[in-house]
């Protein structure tokens, strides 16, 4: 009787990874999958290459939190101005940060570089191929540090992503709830990692979580692992894995001021070091709030004239962004000044023809979009994105 076949035949699957009693998907047939429909992506090695646990990092970090699509160009671009560790940890944190800019997510670049720097400092400019020495870098959790360790290294470490997390939970049908089935399904991909060609086995199981044993309608029938997946004999895998409901996080709202000087110039500021957007560059704006009062917003706008009142002006809708925790709206004022205006403390004033230069997080990239092309011929055009946005308003 498989794994499967037993799993299928309890209510509760907590038992079905019992030792004894399991019969775990073979790691050969997997790897035999991989070797034929591998996916070919800007950071993988190819068939006989050793991987560069530079490009291997690299990707890893860019990757956490976001989709192959969207990181492939920014991989591209970092690679070719910094090539190897040492010339990013070389690099000013600032052009790092604006490298980075609308990858979201900010404190990866921040311990991006924090790790470089340490790489170079502590390991002579060669990253650590032990999993536990490379979970003491900035920027490296376990899952970092078990990928790099696999697919660089071809450590016997087991990367659990929430893709893995998906298959593991179907090959099992385990039954727990995530987050709480987390040590559970780290522990079976750790008992299902071969020790022979762990780096191929970690990049298969990504490959399978993201193409086959996908979160919706997953492709079971040319899945190499069919025949010993519980989920599959149940006929119910879109089920899993299971999920505690997430309360969603309250609707936060404020006011973004974007101060235009007629000879072609915007006021930014630059964001705490740590937490939230931690360095990037934005307009002034108020708090943040649930409980923000609009009739409010004009107290909390930067001070740009001692004797004059500044003619502040809404934009129609908001700007509506959503962070990891909640979902934020900004209303959005404009206001011309005359080219004596004087930047309040803490602020600073750029040229518009040069905001491709700044850190923008892709929230005050909104900001912009919606702001800068009334400003007139001093401004670049709107982007096609900017009119989109504008045209669904
Ligand atoms: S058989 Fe289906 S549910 Fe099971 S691991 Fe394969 S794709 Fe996922």
């Amino acid at each position: 009787m498989t794994l499967a076949a037993k799993a299928s035949s309890k209510k509760s699957s907590s038992d079905n990874s019992r030792d004894g009693e399991k019969q775990l998907p073979k790691p050969a047939a997997l790897l035999t999958w991989y070797d034929r429909h591998r996916r070919k992506l800007p950071w993988r090695a190819g068939k006989g290459e050793r991987p560069d646990p530079y490009r291997v990092w690299l990707s890893e970090i860019m990757l956490q939190q976001t989709t192959v699509r969207a990181v492939a160009p920014y991989y591209a671009r970092f690679l070719a101005r910094w090539s190897d560790v040492r010339v990013l940890a070389a690099a000013p944190i600032e052009d790092v940060l604006k490298a980075w800019a609308g990858l979201g997510y900010y404190a990866r670049a921040r311990n991006l570089h924090a790790c470089a720097r340490a790489v170079v400092e502590r390991h002579g400019g060669a990253f650590p191929a032990d999993e536990a020495e490379l979970r003491t870098l900035p920027g490296i959790g376990s899952y970092t540090a078990a990928a790099i360790a696999a697919i660089a290294f071809d450590a016997p470490a087991s990367p659990v992503d929430g893709n893995i997390e998906r298959v593991m939970a179907r090959l099992f049908a385990i039954e727990q709830p995530l987050p709480g089935a987390k040590p559970q399904l780290r522990r079976l991909a750790r008992e299902v990692t071969p020790l022979q060609r762990a780096g191929d086995f970690a990049q298969a199981m990504m490959d399978l979580g993201a193409t086959i044993c996908t979160p919706k309608r997953p492709a079971c029938a040319l899945c190499p692992w069919n025949q010993s997946c519980a989920a599959f004999a149940r006929g119910d895998a879109e089920r899993f894995p299971r999920r505690t409901p997430k309360p969603e996080g309250a609707l936060r709202r404020g006011a973004a001021f974007v101060a235009h000087r007629t000879d072609g110039y915007l006021l930014v500021r630059t964001r705490p070091a740590t937490g939230l957007l931690g360095g990037m560059t934005e307009v002034p704006t108020t708090e943040w709030t649930a409980d923000f009062d609009e009739r409010d917003a004009l107290k909390s706008a930067p001070q740009l004239a001692r004797s004059t009142a500044i003619a502040w002006r809404r934009l129609p809708g908001v700007v509506r962004h959503v962070f990891t925790h909640f979902p934020l709206e900004l209303s959005v004022y404009v206001a011309d000044l005359q080219p004596t205006a004087r930047a309040p403390k803490n602020a600073r004033w750029i040229k518009i023809s040069e905001l491709d230069d700044e850190a923008f997080p892709s929230l005050m990239r909104k900001v912009l979009a919606d702001a800068v092309d009334r400003f007139g011929e001093a401004n670049r055009p709107p982007s096609p994105r900017a009119r989109a946005r504008a045209a669904r308003r």
